[in-house]
């Protein structure tokens, strides 16, 4: 039986029986009292496990035989969708695709990092390196959306820099800022500065030699979506006007 511990804000996982647990004792310095911080197990949330009841019992049998030939034949995804980590942005429903389809990459502000092979841990460049050079997708999806918390947090850098609990956000708005416009924001700066970015991540995609390659050669296609939360619809980029136009409607 599994269950976890929260440790202020750290979380361990545990087995009852056999504990797997992370031990790590948290003492702080309170009124000239040393003080150990007590584990607490508590229990896992209810809505989430009820979820995956659910889906054990009411979805998954409609998909057995899917994921059975899934584990058996391996994934073969021809779409990598690099996203934001935005909790309303939801790949598989967004484009209604079954398990299987989607090789899904998300971040803050779905943004791309440059090409740089010095050995460091690249977990973008690594997720895009696996999908276009192992999975070999047909194509590559940058998928930015409205009203996202990145974009919005480049008109407010103080807010971001100042806050030391948050040491790698600014660092990695970075890889939007040359989208942000001049200017205080407004909504419509805020769009075209989230349409901006998406070009601009594309852009960056080329710095990887893997997707130029295959992008050169035909086997590989960019696109750039911005989905609008509020109504569902998906705008598609024109490589030929550069516009974002409405798409699948
Ligand atoms: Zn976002």
């Amino acid at each position: 039986m599994l269950a976890a511990a929260c440790v202020s804000g750290l979380v361990l996982v545990g087995c009852w029986r056999e504990p797997i647990v992370l031990r790590r004792q948290v003492s702080t310095e309170a009124a000239g009292t040393r003080r150990r911080a007590r584990v607490a197990y508590a229990p896992m949330p209810e809505h989430l496990v009820d979820g995956l009841r659910r889906f054990k019992r009411d979805v998954f049998p409609a998909y057995a035989e899917h994921y059975r030939r899934l584990v058996a034949e391996g994934q073969q995804p021809t779409t990598l969708f690099l996203g934001c980590a935005d909790s309303r942005v939801v790949p598989d429903l967004l484009t209604n695709t079954a398990p299987g389809e989607l090789f899904v990459l998300r971040n803050v502000g779905n943004l791309v990092p440059p090409f740089e092979p010095e050995q460091s841990y690249h977990g973008v460049a690594a997720g895009i390196e696996f999908g276009v050079a192992v999975l070999r997708v047909k194509d590559l999806v940058v998928c930015g959306h409205s009203h996202c918390g990145a974009v919005r947090a480049l008109y407010s850098p103080a807010t971001i820099a100042a806050n030391a609990a948050t040491p790698h956000i600014d660092r990695w708005l970075d890889l939007a800022r040359p989208a942000q416009i001049p200017g205080p924001s407004s909504p419509e700066s805020l769009r075209r500065t989230e349409q901006r970015s998406i070009v601009l991540q594309l852009e960056r995609l080329l710095t990887y030699p893997i997707v130029r390659e295959r992008v050169e050669s035909g086997e590989l296609c960019l696109h750039g979506w911005y989905y609008l939360i509020e109504d569902g619809s998906v705008l598609a980029l024109d490589a030929g006007t550069g516009r974002f136009e409405p798409l699948g409607h």
